[in-house]
C-alpha cells in the first residue's frame, strides 16, 4: 500500500491544504490543515516527499511551503558547515 492511501487528508476538503496566503484569516485555515496533518499516520513520509519534491505549494507533512523552504535552507547550512 502506498503511503498516500493512508493519508488523513483523503477525507478532507483538498482546498484546506492550499491556502491563498499566509496571513490574516488564512492562518486559521493553515492551523486546521496542520491539525489534520498532526493526526496523520504518514506525516513523516509526506514531509519527506514534499522536501524531495522541492517547490510544492500548500501544506504537506504539517508544514507550509515557506516552512519547508526554511527547513531546506537550514539543512543546506548545516551541510555546508560540516564540509
Ligand atoms: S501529512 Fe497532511 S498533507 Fe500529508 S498526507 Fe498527511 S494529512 Fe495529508
Amino acid at each position: 500500500m502506498h503511503w498516500r492511501e493512508r493519508a488523513a487528508c483523503l477525507r478532507e476538503d483538498p482546498d484546506l491544504f492550499f491556502p491563498i496566503s499566509v496571513s490574516g484569516p488564512t492562518l486559521r485555515q493553515i492551523d486546521r490543515a496542520k491539525a489534520v496533518c498532526g493526526r496523520c499516520p504518514v506525516v513523516e513520509q509526506c514531509l519527506a516527499w514534499a522536501m524531495r519534491a522541492g517547490n510544492v505549494e500548500g501544506v504537506w507533512g504539517g508544514r507550509t511551503e515557506a516552512e519547508r523552504r526554511a527547513m531546506r535552507h537550514g539543512t543546506a547550512l548545516q551541510t555546508s558547515r560540516a564540509e
